[in-house]
């Protein structure tokens, strides 16, 4: 499996698209794996996982052909994972020559219904024909073509919407969680884990940076958390040695850059992602 993470910041990007902190100046100045797109992943060239405002640019930036995704996996309804808009230009006269002329889509209710709100008066008949909708229910898993996709509920801002973390599994048998956004695991997400097989990568939500989630911001987590939570998924077997653990989806209001990052995740046995990080998943030996 190829899985390339495309962006890894949290809404407002980094540097953020409106603020001039100290932390986006910094971010700027140090330049390279420091300027972070909104969060993004790529799997086979095939399988989108969110739909982010930044999803042009990744195409740019990496010469990816989006029109060969088959599957797209929406997180949640926040506007760093789902741009609807964007797909009223997908297919139709806006795309005539596409390599998958048909897209499913696989998501919350919540998140369904803010496309047709988006793009309702906009989207055409053909585009919205071509897009083919799949409403998830946490721990129903499904097929989406050689990948079977279960949804976990996250501990995530609500809003009234329901939102998911993806456990993704190919047909080799590579198994990888995206675990964005979520703050603590739910017992009943543990309890899956807990009847998992070791994992080949699990994507850890680390927006707070140096700041623990105990201190007020729900939702996410901090690099401080990530460490705790990664010796408890080695204690209960979902990681082993194997597993490469990465934390991801990260913002100026938790204040570390990437070198400052990894002083503290390396020694753990954790990576930290960049945007164009791609990773070669070969399974188990
Ligand atoms: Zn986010
Ligand atoms: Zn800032
Ligand atoms: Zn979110």
């Amino acid at each position: 499996m190829k899985f390339q993470y495309l962006g890894t910041a949290a809404a407002e990007g980094w540097p953020a698209v409106f603020c001039k902190c100290e932390h986006c100046l910094r971010a700027a100045e140090a330049g390279g794996k420091n300027i972070r797109t909104r969060s993004q992943a790529i799997i086979n060239g095939d399988l989108l996982l969110d739909l982010p405002p930044d999803t042009y640019l990744h195409k740019l930036q990496h010469g990816l052909e989006l029109s060969a995704v088959k599957y797209l996996l929406v997180t949640h309804c926040h506007m760093d994972h789902f741009y609807p808009q964007e797909l009223s230009i997908r297919g139709s006269c806006y795309s005539p020559v596409m390599e998958s002329p048909e897209m499913d889509v696989y998501c919350a209710a919540e998140t369904k219904a803010l496309f047709d709100r988006c793009t309702a008066g906009e989207i055409d008949e053909a585009s919205m024909s071509a897009l083919h909708w799949h409403i998830l229910q946490p721990f129903e898993t499904v097929q989406a073509g050689p990948y079977t996709v279960t949804p976990l509920p996250a501990n995530h801002m609500g809003q009234g919407n329901q939102p998911f973390v993806y456990h993704i599994v190919d047909e080799q048998g590579v198994s990888v969680y995206y675990l964005h956004d979520s703050g603590y695991y739910f017992p009943e997400v543990w309890d899956y884990f807990k009847r998992q097989k070791p994992a080949d990568l699990i994507s850890l939500d680390t927006t707070n940076g140096e700041i623990s989630y105990n201190n007020g911001y729900g939702g996410h987590m901090g690099a401080p958390d990530i460490l705790r939570v990664v010796q408890e998924m080695r204690e209960i077997g979902l990681a082993d040695e194997h597993t490469r653990c990465v934390m991801n989806h990260f913002s100026h209001n938790g204040h570390l850059l990437h070198e400052e990052l990894e002083a503290l995740a390396r020694p753990e046995g954790i990576e930290v992602a960049y945007d164009g990080m791609t990773l070669e998943l070969t399974g188990r030996p």
